[in-house]
């Protein structure tokens, strides 16, 4: 078996997403339950685990790899876990996605741990609509957090929107015209059926249609020049020079042959696709004295037995038992 870590359709991963806690201070209706029972502590890997997994990861071919949760900003100190990823050799992108709660306090502490990928989700700017789909109140802590990112330095700060029927419609203008006006860019990812909801192709506002709303309102766009078809985000620009916006159409468009990506949940499972419905563990390994090779043997082998793809678009898909907080989005 070749060293990279490779699968049976030929597929490379480099892309590594770390969880690095199942506990989120809001409660997305699209993404999670109300009531959750959030792992133990003692459950969680520790920094130093996360980073040995990441150093055996690295002469595998990772290079890239994405903080998230639940919400990671819920996780004590973690600028200190951007700092060991960041001195692991090989790896030179270091990410992270988060609700923005808690930014405002903590931006300029991971952009001088050496973080400079963020994204933040953001579906709605009307207070009443956060609170519909997030279950909280919060929306003024984000909009402080996305400007705490643009202070500290973060460039591009990127907002994810999850682009749901019924609500994004009203979302698309106001959201675009925010990000136009303060620089940022502003990606809208398809509903995906991996929260606690009931999820039907019906409720997905699609790609085509958030497109055709933006080109009415704010004129042409062009597929950016440097857009990388093997990317999940399709990068567009607006003619008019007001800056750039991504959509994620994973209903609409699926990407799985080009996935490059392998999951590390909060509690040391791996994943190798979002929608899995298997998982390896690695904690025990990593708490157990296992070589750098057993583990590396383990991320080759979940990688290798990688299925084709999610089958979200056939009659049969099987919703993975663990939702979007509890995996890592
Ligand atoms: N708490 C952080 C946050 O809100 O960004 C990180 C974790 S969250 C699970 C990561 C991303 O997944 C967010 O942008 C969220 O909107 C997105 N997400 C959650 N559930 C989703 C779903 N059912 N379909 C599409 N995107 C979803």
């Amino acid at each position: 078996m070749s060293n990279q870590l490779i699968d049976t359709f030929g597929r490379i991963h480099n892309n590594l997403r770390i969880s690095v806690t199942d506990r989120c201070n809001l409660r997305c209706t699209y993404c999670m339950p109300e009531e959750v029972e959030f792992m133990d502590k003692a459950q969680l890997l520790t920094f130093e685990e996360i980073a040995r997994f990441a150093q055996v990861g690295a002469p595998l071919g990772i290079n890239k790899v994405r903080l998230t949760g639940g919400e990671p900003l819920m996780r004590r100190k973690l600028p200190t876990l951007v700092r060991m990823l960041g001195a692991v050799p090989g790896l030179k992108d270091i990410g992270l996605t988060t609700n923005g709660i808690l930014l405002a306090d903590q931006a300029q502490e991971l952009f001088d741990a050496g973080l400079r990928r963020i994204n933040i989700s953001l579906d709605t700017l009307d207070p009443d609509r956060f609170r519909q789909l997030a279950r909280r109140d919060g929306l003024d802590k984000v909009l402080d957090g996305i400007h705490a990112a643009k202070r500290a330095g973060f460039d591009p700060v990127k907002i994810n929107a999850v682009s749901i029927r019924g609500i994004t419609e009203h979302e698309v203008i106001p959201l675009a015209r925010f990000a136009r006006e303060h620089g940022l860019e502003l990606r809208f990812i398809e509903y995906m059926p991996i929260g606690a909801d009931h999820w039907e192709r019906d409720k997905v506002y699609f790609a085509d249609e958030i497109l055709a709303q933006l080109e009415r309102e704010f004129g042409p766009l062009a597929i950016a020049a440097d857009n990388d078809p093997r990317n999940p985000a399709q990068d567009w620009d607006y003619a008019d020079g007001g800056g750039r916006i991504g959509i994620i159409a994973s209903i609409s468009r699926p990407f799985c042959m080009s996935c490059n990506r392998i999951r590390l949940t909060a509690d040391g499972k791996l994943r190798n696709c979002l929608f899995a419905l298997t998982e390896v563990d690695v904690k025990t390994l990593l708490r157990s004295g296992g070589t750098d090779e057993q583990i590396a043997d383990v991320i080759r082998k979940n990688v290798w037995a990688k299925w084709e793809g999610n089958e979200i678009n056939t009659s049969r898909f099987v919703k993975p038992l663990r939702t979007m907080h509890a995996i890592g989005g």
